[in-house]
């Protein structure tokens, strides 16, 4: 594309830094002199996708090869969109604004369910055959990597492959094989994926047949020889020593996460029976403070940015938060540099943590109590009593936290009308705390959010269903209901269908691609953003293929049933989640193991294992 064809676009959108390139730190390189491309896709706004670490990691890490040339591709909004179907454009790079198709290997990042039409949708502008079986010699290859793909079934016909777990080890390892492949002449594409089928952590959907009984999913039959029984995720051991990015691109318009990202560790042992990331992200891997000290510094001089978010799961549980902060704050002093902490648990330790780095604290600060009792609390294993939300929420305000935000989910397995009552009860309690800071001139907000819950592959709660759509809607009704007669409280809750969709795709297997696709063809779009949500088309979608997606939503598979995800292994074992489960249901904890003895979840191989084995008693 010349630049004169560019320029003709981007005069007719919104936005056009969305599409433009060549933001601070964007890499140049000459595409004459590259023997892989690699297009790096967000299935989702540039405003989005710019916001994501796992994308910046990988784009400084594949640039940094010679010989290989990473670009970025986010979804093009309705506008371009329109444009490119008129126009018959393919969706091109932001680096080089090369089309898709001409790329040698397209990588998508898989974050959320609903962006998976968002993917078709980028194939297809891109000019690259929807399902891998149309794909000839010349075609890219298409991955994916990121949490999902631990259970992409639903996406398998349309992938090559998928990368599970860390990234950074298994990227150079591909590039290196196809590097290899296209010097040999680039043979038939099914021996490079024979070839990549055995680098650890590489999953080739086609290589597996799903099998059936009835409705029933019955097990996953391997169809070659060098495809492994279960693939096992990869894992970064030594992040100390893995690559992280200094130069992080600077947009030119504001993204959703407008900022630097210092990730102080991955992983995380709080054990929440919830929460995909808690099992799938293990073990927990730190940097060190010199380590990090030294990175921030390098960050802030090459972008220029004036906040660096501390990022990971947990924040106040990396092990030496208050050093680290003192050492930042040391190396910034008389600078114009803001620490952020953005995911915190709600307790007093963590709020003084929050105090610490912000001076200005007329903003708010969010706390994830997740239940309102704490029997539910206890069932969902989230390691927070009502004292330490109170105490928290009060030192907040008399901080001048303008407003606190407190994040619930609804439907939570065993959840009773009780529990609502419970958390209405404990909205009340944060908000009457406004009554004793006495003399602000301003109003003090208490700004409440209830997501549904949505079981995940991986997780304990991955046999139990998701609470029924018009029972979500009515549990949704009565919060409102309660909530709205408190001064001071606001509540917001997403649309029970989303939430309903994403159920069946996170537990999905291999039949729903076929909805996908219908879906895709009756014109989903965005589905992530509200306003481009259509649950009719859906609707129609599942009719149209014959599919019930009401079972998916609502199945409870035995506890020893074959699932569709199980020959894609996280380390964590079945029957340690079994038993997480089993306690779940009588209401007992699991502490963390850091604080303890291994718990036994069945990483072969955990860092924080090692350190207790080697600690003298
Ligand atoms: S192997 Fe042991 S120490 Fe490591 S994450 Fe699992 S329970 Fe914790």
């Amino acid at each position: 594309m010349t630049g004169k064809d560019l320029h003709n676009i981007l005069a007719k959108v919104q936005k056009p830094a969305r599409y433009l390139g060549r933001e601070i730190n964007a890499v140049q390189k000459n595409p004459q002199k590259i023997k892989t491309r690699l297009a790096l896709v967000f299935p989702d706004l540039y405003e989005v996708g710019m916001s994501h670490l796992g994308l910046k990691i990988l784009y400084g890490l594949a640039n940094r090869q010679d010989g290989v040339y990473a670009e970025r591709f986010f979804a093009p909004a309705e506008d371009l969109e329109e444009i490119l179907r008129k126009e018959g454009i393919c969706l091109f790079s932001l680096e080089s604004h090369t089309p898709l198709q001409r790329f040698d290997l397209v990588g998508f990042t898989l974050q959320y369910e609903l962006s998976y039409t968002t993917i078709l949708k980028m194939l297809s502008l891109g000019g690259v055959p929807l399902r891998a079986v149309q794909r000839k010699v010349g075609d890219p290859f298409v991955l994916g990597g990121g949490p999902l793909a631990l259970n992409p079934e639903p996406l398998a016909p349309f992938f090559d492959f998928f990368v599970l777990g860390d990234g950074e080890e298994v990227l150079s390892e591909v590039l290196t094989e196809f590097a290899r492949w296209k010097e040999r002449g680039r043979g038939d594409r099914e021996a490079f994926l024979q070839e990549i089928a055995s680098i650890p952590g590489i999953y080739v959907p086609s290589f597996y047949e799903p099998l059936y009984d009835g409705d029933k999913f019955i097990g996953m039959r391997r169809l070659k020889e060098e495809a492994p029984l279960p693939v096992k995720k990869r894992v970064a051991l030594e992040l100390e020593n893995t690559f992280y990015p200094d130069s992080f691109i600077v947009p030119y318009m504001q993204i959703v996460h407008d900022r630097a990202i210092l990730e102080l560790f991955r992983g995380c042992t709080q054990g929440c029976r919830f929460c995909q990331a808690g099992y799938i992200y293990r073990p927990v891997r730190e940097r060190s403070v010199a380590k990090l000290r030294d990175l921030a510094g390098k960050i802030i001089q090459k972008t220029g940015w004036e906040e660096l978010s501390l990022s990971s799961l947990s924040s106040s549980d990396y092990s030496q938060i208050t050093e680290l902060i003192e050492a930042l704050q040391q190396k910034f002093t008389g600078r114009q540099v803001r620490l952020s902490l953005p995911s915190l648990r709600a307790d007093p330790f963590s709020l003084s943590l929050t105090d610490k780095v912000q001076k200005n604290r007329a903003g708010g600060v969010t706390f994830a109590p997740e239940a309102g009792s704490q029997r539910l609390r206890n069932v969902i294993n989230k390691k927070i009593t009502e004292e330490e939300i109170l105490a928290a929420a009060e030192q907040a305000f008399t901080a001048g936290r303008r407003h606190i935000k407190l994040y619930f989910m609804l439907g939570l397995p065993t959840e009773t009308e009780e529990d609502l009552r419970e958390l209405v009860q404990l909205v009340e309690k944060i908000s009457n705390l406004r009554q004793k800071v006495k003399g602000k001139k301003y109003p003090l907000q208490v700004m409440v959010s209830a997501s549904t819950f949505v079981p995940k592959a991986h997780t304990p709660f991955q046999w139990e269903p998701q609470l029924g759509l018009l029972e979500v809607k009515r549990r949704q009704q009565f919060l409102h209901e309660q909530l709205r007669q408190l001064k001071g409280v606001q509540f917001t809750w997403p649309a029970a269908e989303m939430s309903n969709l994403e159920a069946v795709f996170s537990r999905g297997d291999r039949r729903l691609a076929a909805v996908l696709e219908r879906a895709y063809a009756l014109g989903s779009g965005l589905e992530a953003w509200s306003e481009s949500f259509d649950f009719a088309l859906w609707e129609e979608a599942f009719n149209r293929e014959k599919i019930d997606s009401r079972f998916y939503a609502y199945y409870k598979p035995a506890l020893d049933d074959p699932l569709p995800w199980e020959h894609l292994s996280s380390g964590v074992a079945k029957k340690f989640l079994q038993e997480e489960y089993r306690k779940a249901f009588q209401g007992e904890m699991t502490r963390d193991c850091r604080q303890g003895d291994c718990l036994g979840c069945g990483l072969e191989e955990c860092p924080v294992r090692q350190v207790k084995k080697n600690t003298p008693l």
